[in-house]
């Protein structure tokens, strides 16, 4: 065991939600003094919300949650403190005290899924930030905390110098996810058109990615108009608005785009239920569809045989591990001057405003507010 040195803090603040529905609280948490060989203590710079954020508060989450615990799950920070055997992050690159890094789920390493199916994302193992019981050590086991324990078998990747924190944070959850959708899915041609629904932040940086990777067409579907705007931004090469068209109407213009047939891929990005029913819908005889938004607990009917009769591929994608945190900051990196990820990350707020943030996530008044832990 490594001491945790002595200027750091005994307690820290942390957003806490002891109950579903209920608004999260700040309060003081213990800080470890011990750390294990392989974990780090982190200062967080900030926590940037994700959509999951807000259905965990909401009770709305189609998982286990062992309350209470620390809200938050997409976060960026420096190491202030390392346990032994911590020279390197998961790709080799030297770590060093005050670097600034992102971190994974931890995986077991030891199980079917990690080791012969080689899915260490699906880990059942998994301790997840956001998910685990604050009141046992190490408490520290949320973005919305100003330190943040990080498991010495969470991968942990160094952040390029000329990302910003809420940039990086990003990353974290929104941007990684999308990488790993993309890697999950497969190659995506020069030939292809590709529909992605929904225009939040996965959607929009999904529509940025297709385009990057060749796709040649591009058709983003979501709402409001100014995040239709900003899918044009990020290389969109159509934005069809979910507010002033029925899903008639927009299987119609996607059939208009691709000589009647349907587009390539389609991607879910949009997290209601009945996207899934109207993706199914749009998608060509042998197409393939992406499922990564899905979270909630909703269900809807669908014909099986469709899949078989169009000879659908349908691909889910959960989580991302170190490598598609890697290419996701890497990507930001080569393109943040060519396309606006700053305008993914809209206002920020500190610890005690975090309940007024997820509200205005909510209410889509906020693409991805960002809760600043540097104000102190
Ligand atoms: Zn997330
Ligand atoms: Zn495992």
């Amino acid at each position: 065991m490594q001491a945790v040195p002595a200027e750091v803090p005994d307690t820290c603040r942390a957003a806490v939600l002891r109950e579903f529905g209920k608004p999260l609280v700040v309060e003081t948490v213990p800080i470890p003094r011990q750390l294990e060989p392989g974990a780090l203590l982190v200062k967080t710079e900030c926590c940037t919300l994700c959509g999951t954020d807000v259905h965990l508060v909401r009770g709305k989450l189609n998982r286990k949650v062992e309350l209470p615990v620390i809200a938050g799950h997409e976060m960026t920070g420096r190491v202030v403190a390392k346990g032994k055997a911590a020279e390197t992050d998961s790709v080799g690159q030297p770590l060093n005290l005050g670097d600034r890094i992102v971190w994974t789920r931890t995986n077991c390493g030891e199980c079917y899924t990690c080791t012969i199916a080689k899915q260490p994302t699906l880990c059942p193992d998994a301790k997840a930030y956001m998910y685990e019981s604050m009141s046992r050590a190490p408490h520290l086991l949320g973005g919305m905390s100003e330190y943040v324990y990080v498991f010495p078998d969470s991968g942990r990747v160094v952040v390029p110098k000329d990302i910003s924190a809420p940039i990086a944070s990003m990353t974290s959850c929104a941007f990684r996810s999308v990488v790993h959708g993309f890697a999950e899915l497969g190659t995506i041609k020069q030939s292809d058109t590709v529909v992605v629904q929904g225009t939040g932040p996965l959607g929009l940086l999904a529509a940025g990615l297709a385009k990057l990777r060749g796709a040649r067409k591009v058709i983003s579907i979501g709402a409001p108009n100014t995040r239709l705007e900003l899918a044009t931004e990020f290389g969109a090469d159509l934005a069809m608005s979910v507010e002033d068209s029925t899903a008639e109407d927009r299987k119609e213009t996607v059939l208009q785009h691709t000589q009647g047939l349907g587009a390539d891929v389609i991607m879910d990005f949009a997290g209601q239920p009945a996207a899934f029913s109207e993706g199914l819908g749009l998608a060509r005889r042998g197409g393939a569809y992406l499922v990564v938004g899905q979270l909630g607990r909703g269900t809807i009917n669908f014909r099986p045989s469709e899949i078989v009769h169009r000879n659908l591929r349908i691909v889910g994608s959960l989580a991302g591990g170190a490598q598609d945190y890697w290419e996701a900051l890497k990507l930001v990196e080569a393109q943040q001057q060519y396309l606006p990820f700053h305008k993914l990350v809209s206002n920020t707020y500190s610890l005690e405003q975090a309940n007024e943030a997820i509200d205005q996530m909510e209410c889509m008044a906020e693409i991805k507010p960002v809760i600043s832990m540097m104000t102190e």
